[in-house]
Order: structure tokens, then sequence, then C-alpha cells
């Protein structure tokens, strides 16, 4: 019984998993596959090569994490803030060059950093994430080492994203990397990092994205069945391109090209296509980066159409090298106070600091598992949890109805999006 607790088939049973892909790096004996299951990255373990060593349960960030801990040893000195994580420093801005900024998820600060740290020979490579050329719907990890290739990585993917075998890559590969993830890629990482020194030195920079969920891969299935584009001759797809929160562009083999702008298509998946292990993640803000890179959606910035983002540093070396890159004119930046940060994030940090606590409260008292975090909660109240009871209903309800391809429709009721517009070439939907 202890044996088969020792690798992360519980971590699977128990639905804790985040699809990070941290244990298929770690395996050393290959037992680790990762595949699709009901649009969700899920690793399984192969029993005959398993040795039960219990590495991948060692540093697996579904089960527990420590943020507070880790953070403390990495930020030492830096005041611990309950919502943000540490903050050394915080600005808001943008890539310096006007294309990567259009084309960025928020104002491109995140490649225009990486590509000036690779060209001033700072790295030797970025750990980032692009659409597979041949399968141009399926977002997978790799390692760019040109300005071309980090080119392609641009922007969010709404998309399960695992590590691939980039982590084991840079094992294999002595160099100085950067890489880039959500918060949970970044606990993982942080975990194994702790077992595995050598890729606590290779890895330089770790600069992490909000996240206030991502969606299975069925969202995307969702998304072009709404538009009537077979997912079969998408040629190029991309989640936000185009400005500031930005289009789902989709193009086809034939021509026909979609653009759905960011602000319809995104509220309408609400928390039908979310998967339940994000209902139960508490880092908002990627409180274990050395830099963390969000959206700023406050008035302030409101009539900005090309793109300015937020950047934390966490530590005064992180706050130095954005300073550096400042001066060599790869990203412009402004001074932030924290709290516009707060106010921008506000409804997600309320979901990760009290609707998460609350919500692994009563599931628990229901007998189900929960990820252990030594993180401090703000204190719980009756509301809290009566919100939380409410929120977690209308969660199972209309994750039920995302699972069920048949029941799509009630999504469209319920959504009363805008149709995309066909801007070039004939709509296949004709
Ligand atoms: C699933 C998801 C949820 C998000 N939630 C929030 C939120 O709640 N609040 C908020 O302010 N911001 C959120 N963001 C982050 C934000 O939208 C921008 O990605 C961030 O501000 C960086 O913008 P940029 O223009 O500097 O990045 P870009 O220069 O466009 O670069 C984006 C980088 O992120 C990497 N990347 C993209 N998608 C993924 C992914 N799924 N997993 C790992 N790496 C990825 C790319 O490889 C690229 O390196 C979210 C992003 C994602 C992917
Ligand atoms: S317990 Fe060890 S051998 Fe088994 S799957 Fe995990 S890392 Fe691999
Ligand atoms: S390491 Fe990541 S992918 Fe593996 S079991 Fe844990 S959460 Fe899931
Ligand atoms: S909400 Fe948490 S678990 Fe879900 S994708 Fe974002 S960082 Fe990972």
């Amino acid at each position: 019984m202890k044996a088969a607790r020792r690798n992360i088939t519980h971590v699977v049973e128990d639905a804790l998993c985040t699809g990070c892909g941290v244990c298929e790096n770690a395996c050393s004996t290959s037992a680790i596959r990762l595949g699709y299951e009901r649009g969700l990255i899920v690793p399984r373990v192969d029993a005959s090569l398993c040795t039960t060593c219990g590495v991948c349960d060692r540093v697996c960030p579904g089960h527990s994490v420590q943020t507070e801990e880790l953070a403390g040893k990495l930020f030492a000195g830096i005041d611990a803030d309950v919502e943000l994580g540490r903050v050394a420093a915080a600005y808001s801005g943008h890539c310096r060059d006007e294309e990567t900024r259009r084309r960025g998820a928020t104002g491109g600060m995140v490649t225009g950093l990486l590509r000036w740290l690779l060209n001033s020979g700072q790295i030797d490579g970025a750990i980032v994430v692009r659409f597979q050329a041949d399968s141009p719907l399926e977002p997978e990890a790799f390692i760019a080492r040109s300005e071309e290739e980090l080119g392609t990585a641009r922007s969010s993917k709404y998309s399960p994203v695992s590590l691939g075998g980039v982590l084991r890559a840079v094992l294999r590969t002595p160099g100085k990397y950067a890489v880039v993830g959500l918060p949970c890629h970044l606990h993982g990482i942080r975990k194994m990092e702790q077992l595995y020194p050598e890729v606590a030195r290779r890895l330089v920079w770790h600069l992490g994205i909000f996240c206030s969920g991502t969606r299975s891969r069925q969202a995307t299935e969702f998304y072009l069945a709404k538009i009537g584009a077979p997912a079969g001759e998408v040629r190029e797809f991309a989640y936000r391109d185009e400005g500031c929160l930005g289009n789902m562009r989709v193009a086809l083999r034939n021509g026909d090209q979609w653009r759905w702008p960011y602000k319809q298509y995104y509220p309408l998946a609400r928390s039908f296509f979310l998967p339940p292990r994000c209902a139960l993640c508490h880092d908002q803000c990627a409180e274990l980066a050395d830099l963390a890179f969000g959206d700023l959606h406050i008035p302030e910035f409101w009539e900005d159409t090309t793109g300015t983002g937020c950047v934390i540093a966490r530590s005064p070396v992180a706050k130095t090298l954005l300073a550096n890159a400042h001066a060599a004119q790869a990203i412009v930046l402004s001074p932030l106070v924290p709290s516009l940060i707060r106010k921008s994030q506000r409804p997600m940090l309320r979901r990760k600091k009290q609707d998460v606590p609350a919500r692994a409260r009563l599931l628990r008292a229901l007998g189900q598992k929960m990820p252990a975090y030594d993180a401090v909660f703000p204190r719980l109240t009756a509301r809290d949890l009566f919100r939380a009871a409410k929120a977690t209903a209308v969660l199972k309800v209309e994750n039920w109805i995302g699972a069920r391809r048949c029941l799509w429709w009630l999504i469209h009721v319920l959504g009363h999006a805008t149709p995309p517009s066909c801007v070039s070439g004939r709509s296949v939907s004709q």
C-alpha cells in the first residue's frame, strides 16, 4: 500500500494533478507518460518500469507546495504580501519593439526581455511555449535558442501546457536558461530544483505569468465549433493577437480567417472548461517567479490599445535586471504602485485567496483530498463559506456541461456572445 503511494498515481486519483509534467521530467526510468484525458493533460505510470523511488511524488506540486517557505528562501529580506507575493519593485511596461508589443499578450514584455537576454549572451536558451508547427492547436514547451524561435512563442495559450521533456533537456545540456511558466509550472520547477541542484544552477531566470486558471482542450474545440471551423483545417491559431487583449485569430488552409475579440469570447467559456484543479489553486501572481508578469485591467490603462502589462520584481537582482533591460532599450518601464496591480487583479485575487481556502475547507469536510499549502490566508467568514459552496455548485454543473459536447448548446444559450466575423475569404459555415 505504501509503495503504491510513492509515485504520482495518488495525485491523479485524488484529482489534484495540474498537468504540469514535472514528474515526467524527473523520472529516471521513463515510467511516466503524459496524455490527454477529457481535455486535460494527465500523467500515467507504467508499473512495470516504476521502481517506486518516490522522486516524482517529491517534485509534484499537485498535492502540496510550500510557497511561503520557498519564497522566504528565494527572496530573503523582501516582505511577504498575502495577495501579490514578495514585491521588491513593480512597473507597468511593454516591449520597445512595436510589432512584438502589438502581437504579444499584453505588451510583449516577456518576449522583449527574453530576446535581450538571449541576444546579449546572458542566457543560452529560454523555455517557452509555442503551437506545434504540424499541429497548430497543440501547445508545446520547447527551448528557444534564437530570436526567431522566441517569436513563435509569443502570447497566451489557454489550453493545457506541460513542460514536456524540457527539464530533462536542461539536465542533459549545460548552459544558462530562462524559463517562462504559469504559477503551477514554477511550483513544480522549484520543487525539482531542490532535488536537482544542476537544474537550479542552469535555470538562471524564472519568469512567471499571472494565472486565474487555464482551460481544457475542449474550450478550443468549443470555440472552433462556434465559428464553424473544422479543427483539422486550421493552419494558424492564436488566442490573443493584434493589440491589448486583442483577438482570437483562426486561419484555415483555404484562406478563411476569423477574428474574435477577447472581450467577447473569453467570458463565454466561464467555468465550463476550467480544470477542477485550477479551482483549488492559491497562486495568482506567480509567487515563486523572479519576475511575474500580468495584465492591467484598470481604467488607467483602458485607452491603451497596443498593450501595456505589469511586472513584479521579487528580489533586488531581478529589479536590477529590469533596470538594465530598460537602459538597453529592450523594454519600456514606468514605476507602478502595487495597489494598482491589486486593483487590476481584484476578482481573481478574491477567488484565489478567499474562495479557494473556503472551498478547500468545505470539500475536505466532504472527504475530498485537498492540496497542502503553507500560505497564510485571510480569516474565513460564514459568508465566504456560503459563497464558496455556491461557486462550487455552479462550477460542478458548468464543468459537467463543458465535458459533454452534446450539451454545448446550453453554453451558447447562457453566453449571448457576439458571433465572430469572417474577415477574408469565404466562411466555411456558408
Ligand atoms: C492560462 C493563462 C491565464 C492567465 N491569467 C491571467 C490573469 O488572471 N491575470 C493577468 O493579469 N494575466 C493573466 N495571464 C497572463 C497575461 O495574459 C500575459 O500572458 C502576461 O501579462 C505576459 O504578457 P506579455 O505580452 O509580456 O507576454 P508575451 O511576450 O506575449 O509572452 C508570453 C509568454 O508566455 C508563455 N506562455 C503563454 N501561454 C502559456 C501557458 N499556457 N503556459 C506556459 N507559458 C505560456 C509564452 O511561451 C511566452 O513566452 C494569463 C496567461 C495565461 C496563459
Ligand atoms: S516512483 Fe520513481 S520510477 Fe516510479 S514513476 Fe515515480 S520517478 Fe518514476
Ligand atoms: S508533477 Fe505535475 S503532472 Fe505530475 S502528477 Fe504532479 S501535478 Fe500532475
Ligand atoms: S490556476 Fe493554478 S493550477 Fe490552474 S493553470 Fe493557473 S497556475 Fe496552474
